[in-house]
């Protein structure tokens, strides 16, 4: 199969390649470059209504699939999204600015991964059974639900789409899918990758386009009965407002201000090496970096020396250079964006201990967008820098005496995504654990991902659980079955 990046990207609609109805394309820039290199579609309700049409089409016989059948397609799309590894992870940097190394050890992987465990958790997906006695039994069934859109953002494309298409698809539904229109291009190789593997027409379509067209057109539309958002808290709390009302089944995971917590009997040198990641990996363009790094009174100082340092050490550079480990920020509004908030750390009374730059690279990335890995100190908890997403390599550190002033200071925040506590005790872990209010907690690592656990975040951060059961169940209705005896 020969999978290659076009200069015109094209929706997927009823299983095959199409142009936007209206004709109106957006530029797709490479922000390492700064260079445009392909032409996304500004897809609108036109396409959006046609997409449906053909998913209503596919529901019937895609929803009475045997799961064997599903099961076994989409481990097809798992192999080819693996066999193509290559063009995918260089599709995704040069959308997305992260390290090719990066695509290519993380982003890729597993996205194929998702497929498998989907395709195998609906092999095993099973349904509950109440018995009354000798008066009666119930038996809960799980439909799939109909039509479903995903809509997804631009830190980790590929991997984030198909987090959300698999269980949709794997559940029997039909879906219409809308990438990030700043890093549309492995969503349009997916595509591709769907036709050869033998998916049915109109089971999956791909819509690229904007939030306010092709997005908002996707949450209003009436035939859609479930939305799965991946973004922006702004951008969910819009959704809810058209969802609600509609009674549409939603799943919206959202942003993050995850507080690091470290206290002074941690593993040194794996918290170091650890919070280092948590901090500036994808550019700090993870929602579950930690942004937010509380450290006990008595190894502030010495945290504070060596991680400065450490962090300017790391190489802000090419994304295809291996040497990197910084690439470039996704796209200007976001550059700029991350700029703003460095100098409102500044105004605020912040001082920048390291970084606070942007980086000008020579050659093919002269018109890059590089910021250099950040750190604040000197800001109090309520201050915005402290309170609003940055969602770039930026982080701040603040300083506690007390268990339960880490607890105080982790918990002033709007958001409740993840966090990471750093102990050797294992009760102080659990205490810490069961009191910060967050969806996620790791103690003595970051981002290890068991997929079959509940994934999303309290407050600002969202509402529902993706992951294993959590995702198949939100994609499919219960209906419970009473036989008197
Ligand atoms: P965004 O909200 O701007 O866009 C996300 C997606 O929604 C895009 O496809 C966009 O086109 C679409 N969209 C935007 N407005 C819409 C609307 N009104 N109706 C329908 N669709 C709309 O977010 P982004 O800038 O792409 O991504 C960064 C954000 O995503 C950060 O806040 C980050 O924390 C969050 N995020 C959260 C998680 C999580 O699991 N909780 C994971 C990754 C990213």
């Amino acid at each position: 199969m020969n999978l290659t990046a076009p200069a015109t990207i094209a929706n997927y609609i009823g299983g095959s390649l199409q142009a936007p109805i209206g004709g109106k394309y957006m530029d797709n820039i490479n922000p390492a470059t700064g260079k445009v290199y392909s032409q996304t579609p500004d897809s609108d309700m036109k396409d959006v209504e046609e997409a449906v049409g053909a998913a209503k089409a596919a529901f019937p016989t895609w929803s009475t699939t045997p799961a064997e059948e599903r099961f076994s397609i989409l481990n097809k799309i798992a192999q080819l999204i693996d066999d193509n590894l290559n063009v995918l992870a260089m599709a995704e940097t040069n959308d997305n600015g992260k390290p090719l190394w990066l695509s290519k050890m993380v982003d890729i992987p597993r996205a194929s991964s998702n497929f498998r465990f989907f395709a195998t958790g609906i092999m095993h997906f099973s349904t509950e059974s109440h018995n009354m006695e000798n008066k009666a039994i119930n038996y809960t069934i799980r439909q799939p639900i109909g039509v479903v859109g995903c809509i997804s953002p631009w830190n980790l494309p590929l991997y984030l789409f198909t987090w959300k298409i698999a269980p949709a698809l794997a559940a029997g539904n039909c879906v219409i899918a809308k990438p990030s229109e700043v890093t549309p291009m492995t969503a349009y190789l997916l595509s591709i990758i769907c036709m050869k593997a033998g998916l049915p027409a109109g089971v999956l379509n791909i819509l690229h386009g904007g939030g306010p067209n092709c997005g908002s057109a996707i949450v209003s539309h009436p035939d859609i009965k479930a939305i799965s958002f991946t973004g922006s808290t702004r951008a969910g709390r819009d959704i809810a407002s058209i969802a609600a009302p509609m009674f549409k089944k939603v799943s919206l995971e959202l942003g993050g201000k995850n507080p690091n917590i470290i206290f002074a009997d941690c593993d040194w040198d794996k918290m170091m090496r650890t919070t280092l990641q948590s901090s500036f990996s994808n550019q700090g363009q993870i929602c579950l970096c930690g942004s937010r790094i509380l450290v006990e009174e008595s190894i502030y100082e010495k945290f504070k020396a060596e991680f400065v340092t450490r962090a300017k050490k790391l190489t802000v550079g090419d994304p295809l250079d291996d040497t990197s480990r910084q690439g470039a920020i996704v796209s200007k509004l976001h550059f700029d964006k991350v700029l703003g908030c460095i100098a409102l750390a500044k105004e605020e009374g912040g001082t920048v201990l390291a970084g606070g730059n942007v980086v000008k690279l020579t050659g093919r990335c002269e018109d890059g967008l590089f910021i250099e890995p950040t750190i604040i100190e000197g800001l109090g908890p309520n201050c915005r820098t402290n309170m609003e997403e940055i969602f770039g390599p930026v982080v701040t550190i603040q300083s506690f005496k007390t268990e339960d002033e880490a607890l105080q200071l982790a918990n002033t925040s709007d958001y409740g995504l993840s966090a990471t506590i750093w102990t050797q005790d294992v009760s102080r872990a659990n205490r810490v654990a069961g009191k910060v209010h967050s969806g996620i907690i790791w103690v003595n690592c970051w981002l290890l991902r068991d997929l079959r656990t509940p994934f999303g975040g309290f407050k600002n951060s969202g509402v529902g659980r993706e992951g294993g059961w959590d995702a198949l169940r939100f994609f499919t209705e219960p209906k419970n079955v009473c036989i008197e005896l």
